[in-house]
């Protein structure tokens, strides 16, 4: 059955109940998003006591199954004031799941302001049963999470896993992400979108530090399926040319995408006005990858992020000298703080990103609004030296630093910048909507804002998983539909969202994941109940985001890009509003 564990901020109580039964069959996503849309009022203040934060490990989290140590956390955004759900790959995820926990949620908040709380989950090995205490946290606020980590791991224990917040989170900024520990220990995997930081931090709470040893483990109704399901997956993910040992993703990362998009002409640069950087070449995953030879003498193939990914796709950027400058710098936030800024350098993109982890910022927030900004005359672009020194503005929450840490769309708002990337408040991702219509339907209808993990159609539009599909076609809005359904269901499984790339072209792939969710619960899920499951999330989610006052008119993309021709391709966006309309129709 699993628990269900309540911390409640405003007396530093802790519950520990059974998860209702109406829930048994839910996790990651799936029970984010129906906590919140059955205990969150929608008009609330997200930063008020009303709303709450809500983790959840996928519903195959713990188990053996390959690449599934994510955690999803939810509630309503500030950043876009509609439901949010944002994941990262962390042992934290699996932590939660070995004690039994299919979700944590913090409610409350406290009268006093500027106290900060740590609370410690451990299994008492007497009670039988998970225990927790809440202790004072003050010294680890307004300081670098790079140094803070090694602090917790010094006192917890090495085993521990961590979530929690940096300065972002402090200063209550719309850009906050909630920060997760790697396998090495460091702050760098962010369930980063939608300003949730700033929702923990509202609530006094700084840290939650779990040690899951003794739990009980996974629960496993038909174990003979689970592994029948477990077996399909990984023979897809080993098979695939992205997906399989020194494949594309293990090689290059991510980054690997970004002299793809800028080939198709959709790699966003100096602020959305170009759909191609001519220092693509220096920043992609090809040079990450040669750059850190040439440094370490030796190739380096990535790792994993979390416990039991067989994908690795997490790299390590290393300084000249061999040394460890950055870990890990993904295709998003290389274009976000590279392309999009002008600069062409990974040491300084590994500096900014790691100012970003420091702070607990979210990367590709962060990097849209620097493009903001120096469009708005507060730095030239590519002045990396610049693009540092407003880092750190944000980082010690100076006035400049505070509107920054607001997020994008407030940035240009306060500058007087038209070009304002942002859809439902929230930045866009490095994908030009211009140059590919099926992603910028994708951003204009998920219910999170901008977001390519809400609906990757990337994979066919321009990588040709599961078949190739024209990236200027407008006639998306079944494509568009059938993904944000998929990546409903994928997202509560506990899968990272990368196992897509494999499963949609291998069936008995995608038929393995939704054996190992039968082996699990013990349903009896088809294919068929995959997209289902998705539909019912996704019009919990779109419910959630009516009652808060966002409208269907949300559903658009900003007036500039219907109004500007992006080069190469000189392509506007001419999405008719009625195929956006008739994606939740
Ligand atoms: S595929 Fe990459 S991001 Fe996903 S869990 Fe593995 S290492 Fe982490």
């Amino acid at each position: 059955m699993g628990k269900l564990l309540r911390l409640n901020m405003t007396d530093r109580t802790a519950v520990l109940g059974d998860l209702p039964d109406k829930y048994k069959h839910l996790g990651g996503r799936g029970l984010t998003s129906t906590l919140v849309f059955d205990e969150v009022d929608p008009t609330c203040h997200p930063l008020g006591p009303n709303n709450k934060l809500v983790w959840a490990p996928g519903i195959v989290t713990g188990t053996a199954a390959p690449t599934s140590a994510r955690i999803s956390v939810g509630g309503k955004s500030p950043l876009t004031g509609g439901i949010k759900e944002a994941n990262a790959g962390s042992g934290f995820a699996p932590a939660l799941a070995n004690m039994g926990v299919r979700a944590l949620v913090v409610e409350g908040q406290p009268e006093e302001k500027d106290k900060w709380w740590l609370a410690h989950l451990t299994w008492d090995k007497d009670a039988d049963q998970l225990s927790v205490e809440f202790m004072a946290a003050d010294e680890y606020a307004g300081r670098d999470l790079y140094d803070v980590f090694p602090e917790l791991f010094e006192r917890f224990g090495k085993k521990v896993s961590i979530s929690g917040i940096g300065v972002a989170g402090e200063y209550l900024y719309g850009n906050s992400g909630l920060v997760f520990e790697d396998l090495e220990g460091r702050p760098s995997r962010y369930a980063g979108r939608g300003g949730l930081g700033a929702v923990m931090g509202s609530k006094g709470l700084k840290f939650i530090v779990c040690e899951s040893k003794g739990g009980p483990g996974v629960e496993m109704a038909d174990k003979k399926v689970f592994d029948q399901g477990r077996k399909a997956l990984t023979d897809a993910l080993l098979e695939h040319d992205i997906t399989k040992p020194k494949g594309a993703l293990n090689t290059y990362g991510t980054a690997v995408l970004i002299n793809i998009m800028n080939e198709a002409g959709g790699l966003p640069t100096r602020n959305f006005s170009n759909g191609r950087f001519e220092g693509a070449a220096k920043i992609a995953g090809e040079a990450l990858f040669e750059g850190n030879k040439e440094r370490l003498g030796k190739e380096l193939y990535n790792h994993a992020c979390s416990p039991g990914c067989i994908i690795r796709c997490s790299n390590t950027w290393h300084k000249p000298d061999g040394t460890e400058l950055v870990s890990c710098q993904e295709y998003e936030s290389i274009w976000s703080m590279g392309a999009n800024c002008g600069i062409d350098s990974l040491d300084v993109t590994g500096e900014l990103i790691k100012l970003c982890n420091g702070y607990g910022l979210d990367t590709i927030e962060a990097g849209a609004t620097l493009g903001v900004a120096m469009e708005g005359g507060l730095a030239e672009f590519g002045d990396a030296e610049k693009a540092v020194d407003l880092m750190h503005e944000i980082g010690k929450g100076t006035p400049v630093g505070r509107i920054l840490g607001a997020g994008t769309a407030t940035t240009a708002r306060v500058l007087g910048v038209k070009r304002a990337p942002v859809v439902k408040g929230q930045s866009m991702p490095a994908y030009e909507p211009r140059a590919v219509k099926g992603i910028g339907i994708i951003y204009a209808t998920s219910t999170m804002g901008a977001d390519h993990t809400s609906g990757y159609t990337i994979a066919p539009e321009i990588l040709g998983v599961s078949g190739k599909v024209d990236q200027f076609d407008r006639d998306k809005a079944d494509l568009a539909r059938g993904f944000l359904e998929a990546t409903a269901f994928i997202d509560s499984t506990g899968h990272c969202l990368f196992i897509a790339f494999a499963i949609l072209d291998i069936a008995s792939g995608f038929e393995g994941v939704v054996e190992e969710c039968n082996g699990v619960l013990g349903t009896n899920w088809t294919m068929d109940d995959v997209g289902r499951i998705g539909k019912e999330i996704l019009a919990k989610e779109v419910a959630f985001n009516r009652a808060a006052g966002i409208s269907k008119a949300a559903d658009r993309m900003p007036e500039f890009m219907k109004l500007e021709k992006l080069p190469p391709h000189d392509v506007m966006w001419d999405v008719p509003d009625e195929t956006l309309d008739a994606v939740f129709p």
